[in-house]
């Protein structure tokens, strides 16, 4: 198929990007264009106009430092991938990455874009909730932070203005003492996960003091949830905890019953890789 007609515009400057978008109630920022390209073409969205934002300079980075990781919103989900520093200071965007697409997409979607676009069946809105990250945004109006735990109102909604650009999101650095894991079970590898799962878990010597775990594809928006007296307590059961908070749908992929099946699987094995890994950092 082929989309409804749009205008179409290439800013040079993110404040030229800015003033078009406040100007333009119909417009949409075109980033990697594997989400809205679909879209577009299926015609389940019909912008007036496309403001490419990528000849925009200085949004291309994937910065390290000691608190954290800052992608630009022109980073591609590969550049993010490729950096072994980005890796080595947050081990869980690279584990997620992996599992986004295929190198193709991954070439040209944009990590940015992929929380904007706010799907709870990618893999990056719900990591950037588990390290309780955030997103800068822009506006002719001038600049805000969102924390992660604020960015995402319902299916493929987040709580950007439509005049806003998102231009870095902040994924903090994983802290002495914690740990991370993440599993999926997709039909292939690179599709959409059925349910995938990760854990963040901090310790103090053999204690856990804290574990959470988010969840790709199980609601209509990234969720994670606070496990931690489940996991203290010898008897108690972390997957019926998350599950709890839980309601797994039910689509053409999977049943509602297959996917909390799949929950009561992965959330376990998870938390005890997480668990594992945060131990293995420690000594
Ligand atoms: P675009 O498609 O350009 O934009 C997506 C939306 O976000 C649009 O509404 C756009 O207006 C908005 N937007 C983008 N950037 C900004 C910004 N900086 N500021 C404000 N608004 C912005 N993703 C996964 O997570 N997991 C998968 O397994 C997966 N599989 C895929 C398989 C296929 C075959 C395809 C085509 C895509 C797949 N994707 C998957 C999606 C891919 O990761 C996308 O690249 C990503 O979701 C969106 O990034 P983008 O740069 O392409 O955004």
């Amino acid at each position: 198929m082929k989309p409804a007609p749009f205008a179409y515009l290439r800013p040079a400057t993110l404040e030229e990007a800015l003033a078009a978008l406040a100007g333009e109630q119909g417009a949409k920022v075109l980033a990697g264009g594997q989400s809205l390209v679909p879209l577009l073409n299926m015609r389940l969205a019909a912008p007036s106009m496309l403001i490419d934002i990528n000849a925009l300079p200085d949004l291309g980075h994937v910065r390290v430092a000691e608190d954290g990781v800052r992608v630009g919103a022109l980073a591609r989900h590969a550049e993010v991938l490729g950096s072994a520093e980005a890796e080595q200071a947050q081990p869980l965007l690279a584990m997620a990455l992996r599992h986004v697409a295929h190198p193709t997409i991954r070439n040209r979607g944009t990590t940015v874009g992929s929380i904007v676009h706010a799907d709870a069946a990618a893999e990056v809105p719900m990591v950037l909730r588990l390290l309780e990250g955030s997103v800068d945004v822009a506006s002719v109006r001038g600049r805000r932070t969102i924390p992660a735990a604020e960015l995402f109102a319902g299916p493929l909604e987040s709580t950007l203005a439509h005049d806003e650009i998102a231009v870095e999101a902040f994924f903090p650095a994983l802290a002495p003492g914690a740990g991370v894991a993440f599993q999926e079970i997709a039909r292939r590898h690179g599709d959409y996960a059925l349910v995938g799962v990760a854990a963040h878990v901090e310790t103090d010597g053999e204690a856990v003091t804290r574990a959470r775990v988010g969840f790709v594809s199980v609601s209509d928006v990234p969720v994670v949830v606070d496990v931690t007296d489940a996991v203290q307590d010898p008897a108690g059961d972390p997957a019926a905890t998350a599950l709890a908070e839980l309601d797994p749908a039910e689509d053409i992929h999977a049943t509602a019953a297959y996917r909390t099946h799949l929950v009561k699987v992965l959330a376990p094995r998870v938390l005890a890789a997480a668990t594992d890994h945060a131990r293995s950092r420690a000594g």
